[in-house]
């Protein structure tokens, strides 16, 4: 399996933010975006800004910045979302449905195009202009979309029986967003989300602030 470079992954968490900065800046009719500017919108050193929009392989230019134009394409072909991206959604709950209906991914390309469920009360049903089909039938219908991707979003007891029936279908690619260590073989990557760990750093830093603050250094 090809492997990223393990420094590169916090870069490459960050470029969707530099995206979506880059094309408010777009909107508002700019031309060129400076790295500087970058940084101070995200809170971020420029030197890092730089950095990281460096991996997609765009140089800015000096004094100007960066062309809009040229940068939105830069990271969005690096990142694979100049293309679409089909994939299925196994789990129409809760997480399920609000991923169903999260308008952001028509910016990244991808397109949920058919979702399976095992509750007979929502097969059948249309969520988010998406029909949900049986989970029973999940291999042989993905089999005949030619899907590669999928999200799983069934209870975690489920996940590996789940995931067995993706790959045997010729998945190659899950975002897993239960909390099981998915087993798969090597050609296929698995990128689990994990929803508590951004929650966790949120309340231990807002602690460091309070003792920070207990000790008259709040620099907020
Ligand atoms: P809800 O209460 O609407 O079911 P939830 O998010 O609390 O929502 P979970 O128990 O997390 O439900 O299950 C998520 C979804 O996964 C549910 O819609 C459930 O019917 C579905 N599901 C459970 N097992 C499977 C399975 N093996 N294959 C496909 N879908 C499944």
């Amino acid at each position: 399996m090809a492997k990223i470079k393990i420094s590169a992954v916090p870069s490459i968490r960050r470029l969707p933010s530099y995206l979506h900065t880059i094309r408010q800046y777009q909107h508002e009719g700019s031309e060129f975006i400076s790295g500087t500017l970058i940084a101070q919108e995200l809170n971020l050193e420029p030197i890092q800004v730089r950095k990281d929009l460096a991996i997609t392989g765009i140089i800015g230019k000096p004094k100007k910045g960066y062309p809009l134009e040229a940068l939105i394409i830069a990271i969005e072909r690096f990142l694979g979302w100049d293309s679409p991206q089909d994939v299925v959604l196994i789990g129409v709950g809760n997480l399920g449905t609000a991923l169903m209906g999260y308008q952001e991914f028509q910016f990244h390309g991808l397109n949920i195009m058919a979702a399976f469920d095992k509750n007979p009360e929502k097969i059948g049903t249309t969520v988010h202009g998406v029909t949900v089909l049986d989970a029973n039938t999940m291999g042989i219908q993905i089999r005949n979309f030619g899907v590669k991707v999928a999200i799983l979003t069934v209870p975690s007891t489920f996940a590996q029986e789940t995931t067995d029936v993706l790959v045997e279908a010729g998945i190659v690619g899950i975002w897993n967003f239960t909390n099981v260590k998915l087993k798969v073989p090597d050609q296929v990557i698995v990128q689990k989300e994990n929803l508590s760990s951004g929650y966790a750093l949120l309340c231990v830093t807002m602690q460091a602030n309070r003792m920070d603050e207990g000790n008259g250094k709040n620099f907020r």
